[in-house]
């Protein structure tokens, strides 16, 4: 039985239909990831199931209870933003003790509880400290230790990552995944970071404009897009949709798929025109055209045996120069999308 159940949820601004109709279970320990594009209407989704928007229809249930009855410090559930929202005239220990402060804890309990998830999150040498005199990492261990102090059922994230640099986000996503584990408990996480999606989810929701695309594993995700918005909605850079003259189906093939010499699994192939390459250190991404349409190759440094390739790698060719390439891939490594509705016709 799943314990978070969205039922029928709908939600619109004015004229702006921003959820359709949502369905989605969550069990258990899961780590959700919404995942979907600015707009799609992922803050707004969590921000329901938080208590601070209404929805115009529909149902949240957490263990056959529905939430909607209940105000947003009753639902055992705790939210981590963006923008970490510390008061600012609070000391970070009193940060963290607030929620305890407001549900009635004992000084010995925030005592306890401060310390103990001050200890987890590294934090036990800043708890004087204002948030004015802490690093945007620290603010935002500071913002996710008040989220777990009370120990919820349920943990929502909305881009909590987003304003922090690339090692830092690195070290979170490390710290989330971590906790998540020792927790065991309901994490719902918002982004648009496909990257972040796929390493942090164990089940992934894609939405666009208000509507499930697709709910799976990042696994199932990556390998068996449910439509083409999917597929290049994930990967980077994402799936290659290719219009192949005489295909019934357009064809789905990832760029790691593509191949410049013949392989015994790779049975089909095409001719393209190179147009550049890019180095991003252990690996080169290039792109041809064929037939009007770019086709990304994610080649690692030894994959390069091409001399013609290699001289646009070091030196500007000469301009005359047009490189004709074939390109070789399997029908193993493929997704087949219908051409009228561009759902997978494998799914
Ligand atoms: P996401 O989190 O995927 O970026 P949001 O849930 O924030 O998307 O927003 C979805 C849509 O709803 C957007 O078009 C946004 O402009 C609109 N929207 C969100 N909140 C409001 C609001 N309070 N009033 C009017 N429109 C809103």
């Amino acid at each position: 039985m799943s314990d978070l159940k969205i039922k029928g949820l709908s939600k619109s601004y004015a004229d702006t239909n921003v959820l359709d109709n949502l369905n989605l279970e969550v069990d258990k320990a899961e780590f959700l990831v919404l995942l979907g594009p600015s707009g799609s209407g992922k803050s707004t989704l969590a921000r329901i199931i938080a208590g601070l928007e209404k929805p115009d229809s529909g149902d949240i249930q957490f263990n056959g209870k529905s939430l909607l009855e209940l105000a947003p410090k009753d639902r055992d559930l705790a939210m981590v933003f963006q923008n970490y929202a510390l008061y600012p005239h609070k000391t970070v220990f009193e940060n963290i003790a607030f929620p305890l402060e407001i549900a009635d804890f004992s000084k010995t309990e925030i005592n306890k509880l401060v310390n103990l998830v001050a200890v987890d999150l590294e934090l036990e040498h800043l708890l004087d400290r204002k948030p004015k005199q802490l690093s945007g990492g620290q603010r935002q261990r500071v913002a996710l230790a008040r989220a777990l102090v009370k120990q919820p059922k349920i943990f929502l994230f909305d881009e909590p990552l987003s304003n922090l640099d690339a090692k830092l986000r690195l070290q979170m996503r490390n710290l989330l995944s971590k906790l998540h584990k020792t927790l065991g408990k309901i994490f719902i996480y918002v982004t648009h970071d496909q990257v972040e999606a796929l390493s942090l989810a164990t089940k992934i929701a894609v939405l666009d404009q208000g509507h499930i695309r697709q709910i799976a594993s990042p696994e199932k995700i990556y390998r068996q897009p449910a439509d083409t918005f999917v597929a290049s909605f994930i990967g980077s850079p994402p799936c290659n949709i290719l219009d192949i003259e005489g295909e019934e189906y357009l064809l789905g093939i990832r760029p790691e798929n593509i191949f410049l010499e013949k392989q015994d699994k790779a049975n089909m192939s095409l001719e393209a025109e190179f147009q550049s390459i890019e180095y991003s250190g252990n690996e080169y991404i290039m792109r041809a055209l064929y037939m009007n349409q770019t086709i990304s190759v994610r080649l690692s440094t030894e994959r390069i045996l091409n001399p013609l390739i290699k001289e646009y790698i070091h030196k500007t060719p000469q301009k005359s120069r047009r490189l004709t390439l074939s390109l070789y891939f399997g029908e193993g490594d493929m997704c087949y999308f219908n051409r009228r509705n561009r759902k997978n016709v494998g799914e």
